[in-house]
């Protein structure tokens, strides 16, 4: 099967967008990533997905925990950034939560432990053991058929 093929059937689905982040020797690295899912209530685990070719995946592997960061509509800049779609180097103020860096003024900010690792073809799926949460309340950020999208409420967003 065609890759293109497989990228658009899967582009059909309609996501959130996170920014992954994750700290090794003081360094902070982010990366935006939608294939994530929630997994699991007692105990609580979530799911991401990371390509083999993503800096991101050595940087979990040595330090152990990832916050995920759930963005909102007024984010979508950090998705650009965080996925290499803006190329100038930005500085990014990371704020601390459980001793991880997460991004500020996220919908949401999972931080969470490595709690079990599998490896899938080209990528290495993370489970990760939520350790705590904050949330706001704010509209999320999308993606659908590779194009940021917002979500409102109809009613809402006649008012
Ligand atoms: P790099 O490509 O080196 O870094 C990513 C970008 O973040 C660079 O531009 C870098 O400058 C910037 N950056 C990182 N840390 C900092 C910092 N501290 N301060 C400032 N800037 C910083 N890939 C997956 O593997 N899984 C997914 O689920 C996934 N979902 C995606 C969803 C969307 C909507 C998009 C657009 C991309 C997705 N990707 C996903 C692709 C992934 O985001 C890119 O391939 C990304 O470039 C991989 O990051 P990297 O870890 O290799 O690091
Ligand atoms: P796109 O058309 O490239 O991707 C559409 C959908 O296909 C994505 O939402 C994802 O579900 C799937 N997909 C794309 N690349 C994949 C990959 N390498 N492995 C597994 N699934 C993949 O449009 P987009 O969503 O705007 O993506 C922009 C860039 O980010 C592309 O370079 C894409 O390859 C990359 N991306 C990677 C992943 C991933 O590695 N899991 C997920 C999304 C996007």
């Amino acid at each position: 099967m065609d890759d293109r093929l497989f990228k658009t059937a899967m582009g059909k689905f309609a996501t959130g967008v996170t920014v992954i982040t994750t700290e090794v020797d003081g360094e902070v690295h982010g990366m935006t990533a939608n294939a994530f899912m929630s997994v699991s209530i007692d105990p609580k685990l979530v799911l991401i997905s990371i390509a083999d070719k993503a800096r991101m995946l050595d940087l979990i592997k040595q330090s152990g925990t990832f916050a995920v960061n759930i963005l909102t509509e007024e984010q979508q800049e950090m998705s650009m950034i965080f996925a290499g779609q803006i190329k100038e180097n930005r500085d990014i103020e990371f704020e601390r939560f459980e001793g991880m860096p997460i991004i500020e003024d996220s919908l949401v900010s999972l931080a969470c432990n490595v709690y079990d690792t599998h490896v899938a073809g080209d990528h290495t799926l993370f489970v990760g053991e939520v350790q705590n949460l904050q949330l706001q309340d704010s509209d999320p950020l999308a993606i659908y058929q590779g194009k940021y999208k917002q979500i409102r409420d109809k009613a809402t967003s006649e008012v």
